[in-house]
Parts: C-alpha cells; structure tokens; sequence
C-alpha cells in the first residue's frame, strides 16, 4: 500500500507492501534466510545476505520510516542495540544533553560504556527549554529527549529544542517509545532520529524485543546502514515479522489502552492511599498544553506514589489481573518498582532527585476491562 494519503490507522493494517507480491499471501512471509543465490557474476536479486539486506526486517523497515513520515528505517535486536548504533555516531570529545528522566538503560549504555570512549553527557530536565539552553556546550553534538519521560512523565517541547539545536548545528533525537507514531511524529518537528524500544507498543504483546531507528538524511541513513551491517545487531526474520503482526493493531490497542489510562488516572487521583498522579493526560499535568501541541495522544503510562514504602510491597504481592514485571506498551497491564527495577542503574541521589522514590510505582494500562482494573487496584490498595 505505497500510497501516503491514508490515515494512520489504516496505515499500520497494511504497512508498507503489505502482501507478498509473488504469491498474494496476506501475511507478509518470513524470508527465514541467512544468505541469497546470486543469479551470476556481479549479479544480485537486491538480497545477498541477511545481515545486510532480508526481506521480511525490510518490510518492517519500510513500514516504520512510512508510519514515522520519515525516509528509512532500521531494524535492529532491540531498542538498546538501536540506541547503541546512535551511539557509535559520536567520537571522544563530543557531548550529548540527555533528557535526565530516562530509561534506566539508556543512562547505563553512556556512563558505563561510551563514557570510557570520551564521550559526555549532561542529564538536564529538557522540559525546561531555559535549563536545556544553559546546557549547551561548544562541544555539544546532540541533544537526546524521551518526551513523555520514563517514568515522570515530563514532556519536552519538541519544537522548541529542535529550534535552539538547528541554530547551533546539533543533532535531535527522540526516543518515541511511549507514544509511538500514531501519537506523535518527531520527524514532522525537524528531528533528525526517532529511535523505538519496538519491545513495546509496537510489538504490543510482551512476546518480542526490538530496536528501530528512523531518519530522513541521506548521511544518517548511509551512516546507520554502515553501522547496522558492521555491528551486527539486526532484528531477525521472525521476529520482524512479529512486530510487523503487532503494529497491525496498533491504533486500536492504543485508543483502548489510553481509554483505560484515562479513567485509571482519574479514579487514582481520587484515591485517599495515593500522594501523586503522574499522568500526561490529565488537565492539570504540567505540560498538558505542550502534550496537546505536539501530541494527538497522552499513551497509557502512569506513575503514581503511594503514602509508605510498605504500601509499595502490599501492592505488589497482592495484584491480581495486574503482573508485577518490568516492561510496558503491551496488552497485559504491568506495574513496576523503577526504584529497583528499570532505574537501579540511575545513582540514588539523582533518583531522589527526578522523585524516582521507593515510593513510586509505574502502571502500564493493557486492554483488559477497565472496570476489572480498578476493581483490582482496590482490592490492593484499598480506597
Ligand atoms: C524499553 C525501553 C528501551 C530499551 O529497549 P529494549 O527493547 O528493552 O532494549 C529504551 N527506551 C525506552 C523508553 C524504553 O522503554
């Protein structure tokens, strides 16, 4: 389906070619192939080798850079080996302004890893564009943003950071995990690199890790693809295919999910155990006009307090439709412990700081009924 006029929610039903045009199968095959014939000397079919080219990654590759609006995607294992291959693009010296409410991991890869390459790092609160500005240093080569945030739910003003870097020459990066394109589209603000934990929404049913990277420049496209080949960490046939499956019911998941998200937000902010809601989409969130500016969703991710750290353990062991496991985006509801789980590679002092506290619990609303979910907060938390 090549045609770009089509709304997103059909988009993602069909992706890019959709069907296999050889045979007409509606479910895009999985080319489970490690090397292609070559049909003579200097010959090609366009596919040589897996790593480098597959049919099925290039399904999804497409699909994603077509639902993004942006040019050309990159499948890779996971969102860390996509965030990895940004990181490659950067040499001793440079400096990268990072959003310093992020995933866990993600503070882990520079510090423990790229840190011992010379590269720097700032985590500044980039939903305060004057904090951000202060930031910018002569070496500063990108400004890194996960908007809404993990797991305060902050927002960063999309187009205003894009603005102060295109001034200065430095790279933007978005991490669009949360939202997914059917909420928002960085590339349309002049990001240069969208990059997904596609293990999330997009998959959208906790069975399947994977990375993705979108860009519109030819030099970051031909940079990314080298990296991609070189390093090896590319998203297999089955499981592209499996993302693929996913991001076919994309909207409706997320429409029900942030439905869900909407009421559970609302009924926790009213609950006498809870301290915070932390919820894009209720009005009062602190960023909410920027969320509906650049937005045309608030996702289904909550963080919330609780009023003791033994409430912490209560709601854990007593959850029922509700599982205690790291991860999000999929049909199954989740709840977290960031303070132990997702964050405890973030030092305590700046954990405290951001209020990931050892009274902070993260949902990730499914698509279960809504009213099963409160009734099953209830019984754990009590009123
Ligand atoms: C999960 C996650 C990642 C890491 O992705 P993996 O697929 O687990 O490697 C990166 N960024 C965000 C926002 C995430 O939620």
């Amino acid at each position: 389906m090549k045609e770009d006029y089509y709304c997103i929610d059909t988009q993602v039903v069909h992706g890019y070619k959709g069907y296999d045009e050889k045979t007409g199968a509606i479910s895009f095959p999985i080319y489970q192939s490690a090397t292609f014939r070559h049909p003579g000397l200097n010959q090609s079919t366009g596919y040589d080798y897996s790593r480098l080219q597959n049919p099925t990654r290039e399904e999804l590759e497409k699909t994603i850079a077509k639902l993004e609006s942006g040019k050309e995607g990159l499948a890779f294992s996971t969102g860390m080996a996509a965030i990895t291959a940004i990181a490659t693009i950067f040499s001793a010296g440079d400096h990268i302004i990072i959003s310093d409410d992020l995933y866990g991991g993600t503070y882990r890869l520079f510090e423990e890893i790229y840190k011992k390459y010379g590269i720097e790092t700032s985590y500044l609160n980039t939903s305060n564009l004057e904090t951000m500005i202060q930031g910018i240093k002569n070496n500063t080569k990108a400004i890194l943003i996960e908007t809404p945030s993990n797991p305060m739910m902050k927002v960063t003003d999309i187009a205003e950071v894009v603005k102060t870097a295109k001034q200065k020459g430095i790279l933007t990066i978005v991490d669009n995990t949360f939202l997914t394109p059917y909420y928002q589209k960085p590339l349309n603000f002049g990001v240069d690199i969208v990059v997904h934990s596609g293990t999330k929404y997009l998959g959208g049913h906790n069975d399947t890790l994977a990375g993705l990277i979108v860009v519109n420049d030819e030099e970051l496209i031909e940079r990314f693809r080298f990296i991609q080949k070189s390093t090896g960490a590319v998203l297999s046939p089955f499981d592209s295919w499996l993302i693929l499956r996913g991001i076919k019911t994309l909207a409706i998941r997320m429409d029900k999910q942030q439905n869900n998200a909407l009421e559970i937000a609302k009924w926790l902010h009213e609950n006498n155990e809870v301290e915070k809601v932390y919820y894009v989409g209720l009005p009062w969130h602190d960023e909410y006009q920027v969320s509906i500016k650049q937005a045309t969703g608030f996702g289904s991710m909550i963080s919330f307090t609780v009023k003791s750290v033994e409430m912490v353990a209560k709601i854990l062991k007593n959850v029922k439709v509700i599982t205690f496991a790291e991860s999000l985006g999929g049909v199954e509801s989740l709840i977290t412990y960031p303070y132990v789980q997702t964050h405890e590679a973030i030092p305590v002092e700046m954990r405290n700081r951001l209020g990931v506290t050892d009274k902070l619990l993260r949902l990730s609303i499914g698509i279960e009924n809504v009213t099963d979910l409160i009734k099953d907060l209830e019984q754990a938390i009590g009123r």
